[in-house]
């Protein structure tokens, strides 16, 4: 295998950190979608991870990496959903001052849910990139260290503790879909599903609209895209035209991408609900809606035990309440 800089060894080092921190989550088997997909299909329900997501296990995992020094000052990264819900409460763990900076776009609930587990919340400016300028500021100038939510080592052998567990449940595994944004989740899975089990294959599942990774992966480099509202909103955002290391794990490790709409994507939230009665956020449940649209590309094809990765449960509930009566839009009828 090509080396990514980032090995098996670190992922169980990782394993080994985190153990007693994090949840290992189970995976299940899915009777409707076995029977509508003719391959044994898995989910490995990582919604019931402590702070509703995975980026628990990254930000930990960076987090306890840092020397005790690098963390006098206290740690700070600019995020508005779970990777800084994560890293509020592993910091909070781990006795380390934590300051999330957020625009002034981000909603109320989000900033309360992040300060309720003891985050100090800075609102700067009117985007990511203001909050981010104002999270280099304060590793520059006041001595804060920083956990960026996917382009980092630790994060991504933290991520892939996932892959291990998911071999470890289904040992003949033979096809994972992976919810993919910035891509550090699906760089650690691969990397540790394929050390573990070479055969298998890994795909990697994000919207039509704003698909940083698989626009960057066409053109061969980091490339910007525009931004789109999404129900998946977890997986908006660039990969950063800087990446140093999760576009280059996804180049050599993905068998393909999956680029969904929304109304397939509203249909995976619906299914998770009503048939496997899972409560999942949009980017959680792109693995469901990709077999539930039958996109699996026909090169790779659903050929054994398939792995969905369902990575988070942190959706506004009336919103999953109006996809769930069927209407994305809440223009339908539904019980008030
Ligand atoms: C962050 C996130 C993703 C995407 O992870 P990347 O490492 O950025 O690819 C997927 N699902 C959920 C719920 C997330 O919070």
């Amino acid at each position: 295998m090509a080396d990514h800089g980032i090995g098996l060894e670190d992922v169980f080092r990782a394993r080994a950190r985190l153990s007693g921190r994090i949840a290992e989550t189970p995976t299940v088997a899915s009777p409707t979608l076995t029977e509508r997909c003719g391959a044994p299909v898995f989910l490995k329900l990582e919604t019931r991870q402590t702070t509703g997501s995975f980026k628990l296990r990254g930000a930990t995992n960076a987090l306890l990496a840092l020397p005790h020094s690098a963390l006098a000052k206290g740690v700070a990264a600019a995020s508005t959903g779970n990777h800084g819900r994560a890293l509020a409460f592993a910091a909070a763990q781990a006795g380390v001052r934590c300051v999330v900076c957020m625009s002034a776009l981000v909603p109320a609930n989000k900033v309360e849910g992040i300060r309720a587990l003891g985050a100090e919340i800075r609102i700067v400016g009117r985007s990511q990139d203001d909050a981010q300028e104002e999270v280099d500021r304060l590793v520059r100038e006041e001595g804060f260290a920083t956990v960026p939510p996917f382009d980092d080592a630790g994060v991504i052998a933290g991520q892939g503790t996932l892959g291990l567990e998911i071999v470890e449940a289904v040992p003949d595994v033979d096809l994972v879909l992976v919810p993919l944004s910035g891509g550090g989740l699906i760089g650690g899975v691969a990397l540790a599903v394929k050390a573990l089990r070479p055969q298998a294959r890994v795909v990697g599942v994000s919207m039509e609209r704003g698909a940083a990774m698989h626009a960057s992966l066409t053109a061969g480099k980091p490339v910007l895209v525009e931004e789109l509202e999404t129900l998946a909103d977890s997986l908006g955002g660039g990969i950063g035209l800087a990446n140093r290391h999760t576009f280059r794990l996804a180049a050599s490790l993905l068998d393909g991408v999956v680029l969904l709409t929304e109304a397939e994507i509203a249909a995976g939230i619906r299914h998770a609900y009503t048939r496997e009665q899972e409560i999942v956020e949009g980017a959680g449940a792109v693995g469901i809606a990709a077999l539930l649209a039958g996109k699996i590309p026909e090169k790779i094809g659903l050929r054994g035990p398939t792995v969905a990765l369902l990575s988070g449960r942190n959706i506004d509930m009336d919103l999953h309440r109006r996809i769930v009566c069927g209407d994305a839009t809440g223009e339908t009828a539904c019980p008030a």
